[in-house]
């Protein structure tokens, strides 16, 4: 899968997708993680890529010619997407991260100061949002979606059953059918807890302790399987 980053702002990237998840994923080739400077594609000889809208109004504006020309420049794979970061676009999923997981490239826009001219629309697939608020750019939610992806691609993730049993994975959610109409109820995860067995601290001037709950140490599988289940968030 390659992911390819439209940005003024491309020294953002370097750090976060240089450990953990991402960086192992790229170092397997199972994805590539490319951005392309913005302003590389501008006219003139100060790199501008913003200006003041048309008719008035607060801040400044980004030209739709650095991004088209950019477009261009990036070759496209048949499966993939062009998504324009938005405040106003749809709400990211994880049912939308497992679908992009399945394109073979996605190009994201991230935006900033008072966003992108309108007329990016004609290039773009979609606009997506990672949350009704309003961030300084789109750079974080493109990671965002960037390392949602990623994380479902297979060979990323160590443990496949971490997926699983995961926070709005497939399994997690569970069909509700009363009366008319059907509803979906989110299971999230179930409670995790590691050593030590006993967590002694102090609150008030007075020693309290915190245990792990008895029956994730009785290595009775099967009774564990409940427990889990009957205790998910
Ligand atoms: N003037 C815009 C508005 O009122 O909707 C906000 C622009 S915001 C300051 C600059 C850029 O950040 C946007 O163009 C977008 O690319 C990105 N952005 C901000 N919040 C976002 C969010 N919740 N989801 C996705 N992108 C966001």
């Amino acid at each position: 899968m390659k992911f390819d980053i439209l940005t003024i702002f491309p020294n953002i990237f370097g750090s976060y997708v240089s450990e953990s998840i991402l960086w192992r994923a790229q170092k397997k080739k199972l994805i590539k993680i490319r951005t392309h400077n913005l302003r590389d594609a501008a006219k003139d000889r100060h790199k501008t890529i913003d200006d003041k809208p048309y008719g008035g109004g607060p801040g400044m504006v980004m030209m739709v010619e650095p991004v088209y020309k950019t477009l261009k420049k990036i070759k496209k794979a048949k499966k993939s997407q062009v998504i324009l970061l938005d405040p106003a676009g749809r709400q990211f999923s994880q049912k939308m991260a497992e679908k992009f997981s399945q394109l073979d490239q996605l190009i994201f826009i991230c935006g900033r100061y008072e966003g992108v001219d309108a007329r990016v629309n004609k290039f773009i697939d979609q606009k997506i949002s990672i949350g009704p608020y309003v961030l300084s750019g789109g750079e974080l939610p493109a990671l965002t979606i960037v390392e949602a992806v990623t994380r479902l691609i297979p060979g990323v993730l160590g443990n496949k059953e971490s997926l699983l049993e995961e926070t709005f994975s497939n399994n997690s959610f569970k069909i509700q059918s009363r009366g008319r109409g059907t509803k979906f109820k989110i299971n999230y995860e179930y409670p995790q807890y590691t050593r030590p067995e006993i967590f002694a601290y102090q609150e008030k001037g007075k020693k309290k302790k915190l245990s792990v709950p008895r029956i994730l140490l009785s290595g009775n599988h099967q009774v564990i399987g409940e427990w889990r289940r009957k205790h998910r968030k």
